[in-house]
């Protein structure tokens, strides 16, 4: 695939990192997968700042390898409280009801430790949705998803290809409260969270999503592939397409990686028939 690029777009691909000729072919199914696994031996330096790139530093094994003992947090997850009578309520809320739901909500354990909750920022029209995994300490403090380095390279990328944080592209997480210690989220917590994003989607009807990070990713497909195979081709969650590519965070510790994430920019601009 070719693209036309401005010399703004050049600009961002630069501050990115990415050099265009190096980006390798799409469609890769080699099987490996270059995102770091969220259990396992030894903890790499962590992104400065950055909620869930603090999760996403603890490298090591492969998916599902647990080589390593791993500090015992049981969360007190109670009975499920929808606070507005159900859940099925939720397929019928609107933007600001929906958003009041869930700074009310106390469905899952994480409602205990959460400062805010980040139920999702940016233009409620757009054709673009991002979707991360789940709140950090900074997005938790600030109630909004992706900040710090990672947001910051986030909006670099949305630069690249045309968009800004707030217009255009709208920005939400599979959770909406953090789990402490950024840690895993439990099915359970992702299952009770889940119909608030499900109707974000409803509401916002984007024509794609951008899935960032092996949690998120894994999430919205139900699947356990890694991202290295499930990369370079679109996926669907509630009838959209989905491309999925790595999380800002992670890419900030693999620079290297940068060419695959513009590949992918790219493979959702060509979804989108752009
Ligand atoms: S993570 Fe989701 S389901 Fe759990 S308390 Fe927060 S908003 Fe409710």
């Amino acid at each position: 695939m070719s693209l036309d690029l401005d010399e703004r777009q050049r600009a961002m691909l630069a501050e990115m990192g990415v050099r265009l000729f190096e980006a390798p072919p799409m469609g890769r199914t080699d099987g490996t997968s270059p995102e770091p696994p969220r259990r396992a031996g030894g903890w790499a330096a962590p992104a400065a700042g950055n909620g869930r790139g603090e999760a996403l530093s603890r490298a090591g094994g492969g998916v599902g390898s647990v080589s390593a003992p791993v500090p015992a947090l049981v969360p007190v997850v109670p009975a499920p409280v929808m606070p507005t009578g159900g859940p099925g309520l939720v397929d019928t809320m609107d933007w600001e009801t929906l958003e009041q739901t869930v700074a009310a909500c106390r469905a899952c354990g994480l409602c205990e430790g959460r400062r805010n909750t980040v139920f999702g920022v940016g233009d409620r029209r757009a054709d673009w949705l991002v979707v991360g995994e789940a709140p950090g300490e900074q997005e938790d403090l600030q109630g909004e998803p992706f900040v710090g380095p990672a947001g910051q390279l986030l909006d670099n990328m949305l630069r690249g290809i045309g968009l800004a944080r707030g217009q255009g592209v709208y920005i939400a997480n599979v959770l909406k409260c953090r789990p402490p210690g950024n840690r895993n989220p439990e099915p359970a917590e992702v299952a009770q969270c889940e119909p608030y994003l499900r109707r974000q989607v409803a509401l916002l009807q984007p024509r794609i999503i951008l899935a960032m990070g092996r949690f998120a990713v894994q999430s919205l497909l139900g699947t356990t592939e890694p991202i290295g195979k499930l990369r370079g081709r679109a996926h669907q969650y509630q009838g959209v397409p989905v491309v999925v590519t790595f999380h800002p965070a992670y890419l900030l510790r693999n620079l290297p990686e940068k060419a695959k994430a513009w590949a992918d920019l790219c493979l959702a601009l060509e979804v989108m028939g752009g």
